[in-house]
């Protein structure tokens, strides 16, 4: 199947109120120009030069989501375009891209990753560090602004336990969205997992295999 009629079948399976990231990690520009011409204009990279390059030789009306996890030294590269940042898990990446954002003259959307898989490597905050960082610092920042969590399920095939998780997120983002009128998006959901992540509350889907098949991280 082609990227137009992979996409044609997924949006089919998609509400309108859920945003569709395509997730173009490895995969060559021509690809994503494809995806482009469909009428895709939400892109997820996780490295930020590879992002930087693709801005470069893409369409300019194309909204960037950075979905990997960010080093807070490379937060200058992809300020002055980035649409939204969906792994930010501390404090001193928020100060990084509220500093970044401020010399762009701009005001940049984040979401705090929340730390709901039962794995030791998925980066993110727990409902402690959330409530801290939400309670207290944000304030002062000016130019970066929280819109929302972002989380990612065990790499499992128990649906239950996927589920769960999903739905934990969900939990936390009911808890604090009374007080934080600024969030508005809970980013859950990849190809294996979208449809159920949506069931659960995701209003913003991060697929890729399913849009553009397998990547090769060896080439
Ligand atoms: C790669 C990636 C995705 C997409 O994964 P697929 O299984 O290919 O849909 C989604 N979210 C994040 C954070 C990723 O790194």
């Amino acid at each position: 199947m082609s990227i137009r009629e992979n996409l044609n079948y997924i949006q089919k399976t998609i509400p309108s109120t859920v945003t569709l990231v395509a997730v173009s990690k490895t995969k060559p520009v021509a690809d994503l120009q494809e995806a482009y011409d469909a009428g895709i204009r939400d892109f997820g990279e996780n490295k930020i030069q590879e992002m930087c390059d693709k801005y470069e030789a893409l369409p300019k009306d194309i909204r960037w989501h950075m979905i990997g996890h960010v080093q807070t030294n490379k937060v200058k590269y992809m300020a002055p375009f980035v649409h939204l940042i969906h792994g930010v898990d501390s404090l001193k990446l928020l100060k990084e891209i509220n500093k970044q954002a401020e010399k762009n003259s701009r005001v940049i959307n984040v979401l705090l990753q929340i730390f709901i898989a039962d794995e030791e490597t998925k980066f993110g905050l727990d409902a402690k560090e959330l409530d801290a960082i939400l309670s207290t610092e944000i304030q002062q920042l000016h130019n970066v602004k929280v819109v929302g969590l972002m989380g990612m399920a065990t790499f499992t095939d128990d649906e239950n336990q996927v589920r769960e998780e999903f739905k934990s997120l969900k939990q936390l983002f009911n808890l604090h969205q009374p007080h934080h009128q600024d969030l508005q998006i809970i980013s859950m959901g990849m190809s294996g997992d979208y449809q159920m992540a949506i069931e659960e509350g995701s209003t913003m889907v991060r697929i890729g295999s399913s849009i553009f098949g397998h990547r090769n991280y060896n080439i």
